[in-house]
């Protein structure tokens, strides 16, 4: 059920910007444990 992916995705621990402590949203793993604002400095 979707609902279940959901509760999955949730239940995970949230990546956190090392720089700014802003959540990062699961799309640049290449760029390590920075949000994109972050990385572009
Ligand atoms: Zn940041």
């Amino acid at each position: 059920m979707l609902e279940n992916v959901i509760e999955f995705f949730k239940n995970l621990p949230a990546k956190v910007c090392t720089v700014c402590g802003k959540e990062i949203e699961e799309q640049h793993e290449c760029y390590g444990n920075k949000c994109d604002d972050c990385n572009i400095l």
